[in-house]
Parts: C-alpha cells; structure tokens; sequence
C-alpha cells in the first residue's frame, strides 16, 4: 500500500492525523497551518496593534510555551510589532512550581525575551503550600485562581503593561463553556466565550490567542518544534466540578473530535444572545459598569487554567506515546493512538436571531448584582467590592495562622502582607 500523501501539499508523507479533523498531514504542514490559524484568530480579532507591549503569562507548561513561541514566530514573520515579555507567577508550590520556574528560565534565554516573576508569597504573604496546610487540599483551587488572576495584574502594572496573553486552549474554554452552563450562569458563559477578558474590575485586558487550539494539537506542535517545556501537572487537584468538566469534554471529543469546538462556537453563539447589559463585556471594551452573577471571578480563575489541570493523565499517556513513535521511525502514521470516529464534522450553524427568551432572562436577572470600579479598602488594588477577593480570602487564612499578631479592626494587616501590599498599591497606583 502506497503511503499517504499530505492533504495540504500533496508531495510529503503524512506522518500526522490532526487531532481537530482528522486531516493527515506532513510534520511541515502541521506546524504551517496551526500557525496560520492563531495567526488568523489574532488578525480577524485585531487583537494585538503595532508597538504594543504584551505580557505573556508563562507557566514553562505546553500552552503558554507554545503561545510565546507561536507569538514570537508571527511576530517576526508578519512583523506585528508587538514587544512580548514573559510574565510568571510563582505561587510557592514545592517540586512543581520551582522546576517549572526552571522552564520559564531557560524559555527567556530561548526566546531572547525578558522574564518578570511575580510570587505568592511576597504579594500576599502565602505560598500556595502554607495555603494548603491550613486549609487542606479540598478547595485550594480557588484561592489560586483568585490570586493568580490579581498576580498577573499586578505583574503586569510593575512592568507598565496594559495586555497579558495567556495559554487557554480550546479545551479550557469549552470546558469553562460548559461548567457556566451546568451552573446556569449564562453572563459568565457568555464573557467566557470572549477572546479579551479584562474584566471591568482591570485595567489590565486579557486575551487568549489559543483559544480554538485544540490542547492535543498543542502537544503536538510542542513535540514536533521540539519545544522545552515542563509536563508535570500541578501537584494539589483542581475542584471536582472543573475536573468533571474536563472529562465531559474529552469523552465527547473521543466520540466526536470536532466536539470542542462546537461547544467553543455554540458559547459564542449563546454570548450573542445575552443582552449586553447583562454581559458587561460583549461588545464595548471599555464599559466601566457591568451586571454580573458574581465578583470577578471569570473563566481560568476559579481553577488552574493553563498551569495545572488533571486531564486523567490523558496528556501525559500522549507525549509518552510520542516518545516512543519517535523511536519507531518510518511509519505511516505516527500518531494513530489519536484516531477517533472521523464521522464528527461541523454542521453549519442556523443563524440566530438576537432575541433573548423571556424565561431565561427572568433567571438570569434572579443573581446579578451591579459592579462598579473601585479600590480595595485593604490592598489599593482595583476592585468591584470594598474589599478585593484576594483580601477576603487572605482574611479568612490569617485568623488560621499560628502565631501570627493580627489587627483586625479592618485596616491592620499583618506585617508581611502589609508590606507587600503596600509595594503593590505603590505600583498599582
Ligand atoms: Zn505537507
Ligand atoms: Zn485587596
């Protein structure tokens, strides 16, 4: 049987069946038409503009080595113009976050871009491990979420920059897609499904530029770029709810591959249904006020987002098999382990019409509270409420920790956090 021929070029072999449409291409093609594609989601968006400063919030994991590489790869190539920096958080998990610090470390040499570490424990206080002796594993997922989204802020204004790009894949977004829609919380799916997620309560916007990359293709591209990355996932589990999320949605793609993003494009199309005023973020980016469901926890920060997330091991069984088809070379396929039912193709989508049923606006009106810009009392930090998220949580820590004097008369805080915040409102001012 004669190999087969790359669909795109039709001279090469073969040697991939792309997870997205079980197209099978040549290792060239692949790596030409996945750039394409984010380089086609960046311009059709006009998400980035000449001379920007960009931010990229690196884990020194697969997705945000990818995007700093892909980012820095069509910058050059199509002369964005864009000055890209790597942003990274360490939030002070031993034997994970340290090694993949490493990573990130030897990615900015790689990349020839500047590196920005921001830490758990000199903006709050915590490292996530003094976080999880207190409170135990059940939970920790959302204090690192809420901290992390106001590390990468604050990171961000201590490097003067406006934008930060970060990892989200497909999947994380169909994920995020559906635990909204499981919940009913239709403003949330609804500013989830946006590529720009600065939340009204930021100054600093967000965006995901992988945000139709499939999370297989991802690893595919790494391997194949022969990207240095750090595969251990994080070592506290993500909440329940997220991780059966994540399990919907690789059953679903396992029957259907183009599965995820279907639910990518039906959260959009859901999104246009919502009135804007309900969304806040839809359509005018720089809307001060906004009705939302909750405070500021939008999608990635309620769980690991690009740093840490427990697919069952399914990433990991694949870049061991990927090993392994590198060692047995001069087959026709290599990635065979990745072939689903190819019966799944996208179905044209029915117009919509921007007519929000009355029933659903009646329960999505039931929870939504206005959200106004202000300061946190505490930390100077922007915030919708009198006293941040972060403060709140860092409250409740506080009174668990031994051996610790705090004031709580509302303005004291501990020394090392005051410090800390102090140095931050500093920079957030
Ligand atoms: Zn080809
Ligand atoms: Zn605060």
């Amino acid at each position: 049987m004669a190999p087969a021929l790359c669909a795109i070029c039709k001279v090469s072999r073969a040697l991939i069946i792309r997870p997205k449409n079980h197209q099978k291409l040549c290792k060239a093609c692949f790596i030409a038409v996945f750039e394409a594609e984010i380089h086609h989601t960046i311009t059709s968006t006009s998400l980035f503009s000449p001379g920007d400063r960009i931010a990229i919030g690196a884990s020194g994991g697969k997705d945000s080595t990818v995007l700093a590489s892909v980012l820095k790869t069509l910058n050059e190539r199509y002369n964005y113009g864009l000055d890209l920096v790597l942003l990274s958080i360490d939030e002070g998990i031993k034997g994970y976050r340290d090694d993949s610090l490493e990573t990130v470390k030897r990615n900015a040499v790689q990349y020839d871009m500047p590196l920005k570490i921001v830490g758990y424990a000199e903006l709050y206080g915590w490292t996530m491990d003094q976080v999880v002796e207190t409170i135990g594993k059940k939970g920790n997922c959302t204090y690192c979420g809420v901290f992390r989204r106001q590390a990468l802020d604050r990171g961000a204004k201590m490097l003067g920059i406006k934008h930060v790009v970060t990892g989200h894949n497909a999947d994380d977004v169909a994920e995020t897609i559906l635990m909204n829609l499981l919940r009913g919380d239709l403003p949330r799916l609804a500013r989830s499904t946006s590529i720009v997620t600065g939340d009204e309560t930021s100054e600093v916007r967000r965006s995901k530029p992988l945000k139709y990359a499939y999370e297989k293709e991802i690893v595919l591209y790494a391997h194949h770029k022969k990207l240095d990355y750090f595969s251990t996932e994080c070592i506290y589990s993500p909440e329940a709810f997220r991780g059966s999320a994540r399990s919907l949605i690789k059953n679903l793609e396992r029957v259907r591959p183009s599965a995820i993003l279907d639910v990518v494009r039906s959260g959009e199309d859901m999104a246009r249904l919502v009135p804007e005023e309900v969304t806040g973020v839809s359509h005018c980016k720089s809307q001060k006020t906004s009705l939302s469901s909750a405070d500021g926890e939008d999608q990635g920060a309620g769980g690991c987002g690009t740093n840490g997330r427990n697919s069952g091991g399914e990433m990991a069984e694949m870049e061991k098999k990927l090993q392994q088809d590198e060692e047995a070379a001069g087959r026709e396929i290599d990635i065979s382990a990745l072939s689903n039912n190819a019966n799944g193709q996208r179905h044209d989508r029915i117009e919509t019409k921007p007519e929000p049923r009355k029933a659903a606006k009646k329960d999505v009106g039931r929870k939504l509270v206005r959200q106004t810009l202000g300061t946190c009392r505490r930390c100077g930090y922007m915030s919708s409420q009198e006293i941040c998220k972060a403060c709140m949580l860092l409250e409740g820590l506080n009174k668990n920790r031994p051996n610790m004097q705090i004031e709580v008369d509302g303005e004291e805080e501990s020394s090392s956090l005051r410090k800390g915040m102090g140095e931050m409102a500093l920079a957030a001012g």
